[in-house]
């Protein structure tokens, strides 16, 4: 892919130096944010010593720059950055220099930039936007604060309609959910993508630096997360850090959607050749309907937590199964055979009782709605067990599946602690904090116990598997979760 750095040192001297370095990461441009300096320099020659292309911005405070220039001095000082060289000027679209520099410079070298940073306005708008602005310039720069998928979506639609008639424009979504914008520039039909020198020297919010974007080449692996809210997630860290260790060109990327905004992501999925995403709270069941199968583990526990897109067909996981099962054998923790005590009965429930199942232990659930207990024993066959009497019986392995205990949920025990016995297996879900209260009482009382940590390390492994073909170590990725 074509990056073009953004430069936002204080100097020119500084900037040279920083744009040297950019060219050595792969920078295919490099744009000099002159309103980023302190002071505007007397002497631009410096700049001859860079040898990709230049563009020289100004760019005003109404547009998220600093330039506070009156016309005439920003006209005189782009006329003297093209003396010395610079192939591009960077021009707002509502300043009426982006016209005289146009007739001066015979309609090339000039990049007519549009930015809104509240957020994308709806369709026609936008196209109206795209095309002002390419009518002004040699190149058209629009950017958009992304604010939730149906902006992305609005975004996605305006710039392939766009791209039937222009390849001349760069279009940029603000804000992380505006990532992939900048990760897959050619799919939303950019002439080339903007970067940062590193990390800290960001130009605009969102922007990635270049060689983070040179390493992921042009066709990277793009998987991420759906959800709503997406509260801090570990996913995140634990993909990013095995694609980077295992080398294997790819990004994990955040997609908080609504309910309604489900099919249109599906089919942003299908449209951008993403290699699939994680799905979380609400949305594991609801977004059933939109995939094109469902494997028989997912159907059993009536939930999927990862989509894998192959050729377009996407087909819907559960690894919070395969993951749970797994983390379960490399601790010695088999079910097989024993009485299994299983507090709450939603998705994660199920999914445990899907483990359980294959596995052929004997389940009992607890729950705090009664009625919700009864669905699940029943769903596999298992038996109700009230709160009052599970201490006085024998389980050879208590599973929390609710979130008490969870960082931002009530530190409570979800059941008696006389039910823990030594050699009894405790396992919690809860996976932050590692050591639960729920554990640490286990513990006192000679149980052994495993934490949601080792099936939130395992589920991931699975799922990094699936879109990438490669298995990540389980080190990697719990050094991974330890970073996020
Ligand atoms: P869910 O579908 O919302 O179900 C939560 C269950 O917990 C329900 O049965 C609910 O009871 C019960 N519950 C909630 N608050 C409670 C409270 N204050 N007192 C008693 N019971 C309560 O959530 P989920 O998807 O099953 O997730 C449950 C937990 O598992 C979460 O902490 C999640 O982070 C964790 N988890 C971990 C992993 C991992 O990889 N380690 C994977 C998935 C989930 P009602 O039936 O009465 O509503």
């Amino acid at each position: 892919m074509k990056v073009c750095v953004s430069l936002v040192e204080d100097s020119v001297k500084e900037a040279v130096a920083a744009g040297l370095a950019a060219q050595e990461r792969g920078a295919d441009l490099l744009e000099v944010r002159f309103d980023r300096m302190a002071k505007l320099p007397d002497d631009l020659s410096p700049f001859r010593r860079l040898s990709v292309p230049r563009i020289a911005t100004l760019r005003t405070v109404s547009q998220g720059g600093g330039s506070e220039l009156g016309d005439e001095d920003r006209l005189r000082f782009f006329r003297r950055a093209i003396r010395i060289g610079f192939e591009y000027v960077d021009i707002e679209s509502d300043s009426p220099l982006v016209r005289r520099m146009g007739r001066e410079l015979k309609n090339t070298g000039v990049i007519c930039s549009y930015h809104d940073f509240t957020g994308t306005p709806p369709l026609p708008d936008l196209l109206d936007a795209l095309v002002s602005t390419a009518s002004k310039g040699d190149l058209a720069k629009v950017a958009f604060q992304v604010n939730s998928v149906s902006d992305l979506l609005r975004l996605q639609e305006a710039a392939r309609l766009f791209s039937a008639t222009s390849n001349r424009f760069v279009v940029i979504g603000m804000g992380p959910l505006g990532e992939i914008t900048r990760v897959l520039p050619a799919s939303f039909g950019s002439a080339f993508t903007y970067a940062s020198l590193e990390k800290g020297k960001e130009a605009a919010p969102g922007q990635l630096d270049v060689a983070t974007l040179k390493a992921l080449g042009d066709q990277p692996i793009i998987t991420g997360l759906t959800g709503f809210p997406l509260s801090h997630s570990l996913s995140p860290a634990m993909h990013n850090h095995a694609f980077q260790a295992l080398g294997v060109p790819g990004r994990y990327l955040l997609f908080p959607a609504q309910d309604e905004e489900l099919e249109g992501l599906m089919g942003l999925v299908r449209d951008l050749r993403l290699r699939g995403l994680n799905v979380t709270i609400p949305h594991k069941s609801a977004v059933m309907p939109f995939l094109d199968s469902v494997d028989p583990l997912a159907e059993r526990a009536g939930a999927v937590n990862v989509i894998v897109n192959r050729d377009g067909k996407l087909e819907g996981r559960n690894t919070d199964v395969t993951g749970l099962e797994k983390a379960m054998l490399a601790a010695g923790a088999d079910p097989r055979g024993k009485d299994v005590l299983v507090i709450g009965a939603g998705g994660a429930a199920r999914a445990c009782c899907v483990v359980l199942e294959r596995r052929g232990a004997r389940i009992w659930v607890v729950d705090r709605t009664a009625s919700r207990a009864q669905e699940l024993a029943r769903r596999f066959n298992g038996r109700v067990a009230g709160h009052a009497d599970v201490t006085g019986m024998e389980f050879g392995m208590v599973i929390n599946c609710t979130p008490l205990g969870m960082t931002g949920f009530p530190d409570e025990l979800p059941v008696d602690p006389a039910v823990f016995r030594a050699g009894q297996w405790a396992v919690d879900l809860v996976y932050n904090p590692v050591a639960t209260r729920f554990l640490t009482e286990a513990g006192e009382r000679g149980a052994r116990t495993l934490s949601g940590m080792e099936m939130l390390i395992y589920q991931a492994m699975d799922a990094f598997e699936a879109w990438t073909g490669q298995r990540p170590p389980y080190e990697v990725m719990a050094e991974g979760a330890r970073t996020g």
